[in-house]
């Protein structure tokens, strides 16, 4: 049963949403608006303000109005500021969790269980380092009393995709803002709701009007006006490799400095030594969370040839036992997918996979769950075949994995290096030598060994090649890319 929606959630939603610009909420300009989607009903929960140049100009200038004071606070005191935040998110966690689920389709259970609750460390994490970062580092040269002195850039805007807004706020903004800089965030006009509410509860605080801005609207309207916008100082860009390439284009003619979180095709690479029944559970859960709508998730599981027959047949049959429902609903383990769109792309990559000679291990049957007959469910599916499938090669963003076989270490490497994708892969084995040796070698930002989905804040996560460049999240690095290293120097 789905349950009923909390009161302040009801409230939230009732009216029109709309911006947030300089501490204020404002319909904007053109007053366009489209409908939020619940994916576990096809319905429509709430109309949003849909934005493009002015509402960026408008919160970009909002921005760059609070910057001189934001940044002139003490650390300490933009790092009680953002602990206070961090509380008012926990206090109000229920809430953003059935607002992250309804928009996204992202079963109930993760978005408390670990969504929200990540995402509140992510403000601690930020809000500490900002207290304990050093902003004069001396620099001993001869002749010379010299230093780095580290300071806010200014404006920063962002953009994020659908599948983690809430995660991805929080560990991409606050490192930002911690150090000292505003913000311009673009949500995904898809899944706008608990970024809106998090502005809602950062007003109840009192952070200070034009700190954080949002601006909803599609990527060719406000998307690209914010990459443009001059007054940004700083872009960061999570989402597809193909749009990623577009906004580093933009900013590397202005000259900005741009993060981009790309795109992934992980793989797993299972050796014969592993726990069979443990490894195909953890594989089924790793391309099943989110609905499989996860960059780094293990999409490619390159199985020894000795234990194939028996990892697959295994991992088929707890993908089958995975309950598909409404995001709401407590017994489910997999809502549905984002959108209409995103399921017509997943059936599309399957039939295409088929037509070039995959065998599917697993079927995937598009559900029609009573009551929910609107939202948009595929179940788990599982393919085999040659490594040069579609499905084999391609980002599908659905809970569909590709299994291929392998006999010596060396061609598992070969594999998963085939792809221009080098965002994160496993290696699971219990030689923990060989683990170590393989996973250097799997070029990617990430190598895990024996689990998949490893998130820690300290544990940097970025990717290389096409999944991404310029330094990466969660890390004290993040913390330091925000500011903007200015040498000071004085002979001797
Ligand atoms: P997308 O690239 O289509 O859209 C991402 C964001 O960019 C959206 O807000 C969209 O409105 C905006 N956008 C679109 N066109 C734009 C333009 N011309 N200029 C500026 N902005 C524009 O991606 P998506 O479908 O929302 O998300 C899925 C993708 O995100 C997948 O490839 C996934 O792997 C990736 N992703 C990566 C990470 C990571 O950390 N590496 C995390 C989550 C998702």
């Amino acid at each position: 049963m789905a349950e009923k929606l909390l009161s302040n959630v009801a409230d939230f939603i009732k009216s029109p949403l709309q911006h947030f610009i300089g501490g204020k909420w404002t319909a904007g300009s053109g007053h366009a608006v489209e409908n939020v989607i619940d994916p576990s009903t096809g319905a429509v929960i709430c109309e949003v303000a849909m934005g493009a140049a002015p509402e960026i100009d408008a919160a970009a200038r909002a921005a760059q109005a609070a910057f001189p004071a934001w940044a002139s606070l003490p650390a300490n005191e933009r790092s009680v500021m953002l602990h206070r935040l961090a509380d008012k998110l926990t206090k109000h966690s229920a809430e953003l969790a059935q607002l992250e689920s309804m928009d996204v389709g992202k079963a109930i259970v993760n978005s408390e269980g670990f969504d929200i609750p990540f995402g509140v460390d992510g403000v601690r994490y930020f809000a500490d380092l900002a207290v304990h970062a050093h902003y004069n580092i001396p620099l001993a040269i001869k002749n010379l009393e010299a230093r780095t002195h580290r300071v806010p850039y200014g404006v920063c805007g962002f953009i994020f995709p659908w599948n983690f807004p809430y995660d991805l706020l929080m560990w991409g903004v606050m490192p930002a803002l911690a150090a000292g800089n505003t913000v311009v965030v673009k949500p995904s006009e898809v899944t706008p709701l608990t970024t809106l509410y998090v502005c809602k509860l950062a007003a109840e605080i009192g952070l200070p009007a034009g700190v954080l801005n949002v601006v909803v609207g599609t990527g060719a309207g406000a998307g690209s006006a914010l990459t443009a916008h001059p007054l940004i100082k700083r872009m960061s860009f999570t989402g597809s490799p193909a749009v990623g390439r577009m906004v580093g284009e933009t900013c590397g003619r202005n000259l900005i400095p741009c993060k981009l979180e790309l795109g992934g095709k992980g793989a797993a690479v299972i050796f014969d030594d592993v726990d069979i029944d443990a490894t195909a559970e953890k594989l089924a859960a790793a391309i099943t969370l989110n609905t499989g709508q996860v960059c780094c998730t293990a999409t490619r599981w390159i199985v020894h040839e000795k234990i194939y027959d028996q990892l697959v047949s295994k991992a088929a049959h707890a993908l089958k036992s995975i309950r598909v429902g409404p995001a709401l609903d407590r017994q489910t383990q997999m809502g549905p997918l984002v959108s209409r769109v995103q399921l017509d792309r997943v059936n599309r990559y399957i039939e295409n996979g088929k037509k070039e000679g995959a065998t599917l291990v697993l079927e995937p049957e598009t559900l029609r769950i009573t009551g929910h007959e609107g939202g948009f469910y595929v179940s788990p599916s599982l393919l085999a075949g040659p490594s040069n499938n579609i499905c084999c090669r391609e980002e599908i963003f659905g809970p569909s994995a590709y299994v291929l076989r392998f006999r010596d270490e060396d061609t598992a490497i070969r594999e998963v290096n085939s792809l221009s994708y080098g965002l994160a892969n496993s290696v699971w084995s219990t030689d923990l030598k060989r683990a170590n040796r393989v996973a250097e070698k799997l070029v990617a930002g990430n190598s895990w060994i024996n689990a998949h989905n490893v998130f820690a804040y300290g544990l940097p996560y970025g990717g290389a090649n096409l999944s991404g460049m310029g330094g990466g999240v969660n890390s004290p690095e993040t913390f330091n890319d925000y500011l903007r290293p200015q040498t000071i120097a004085r002979p001797l």
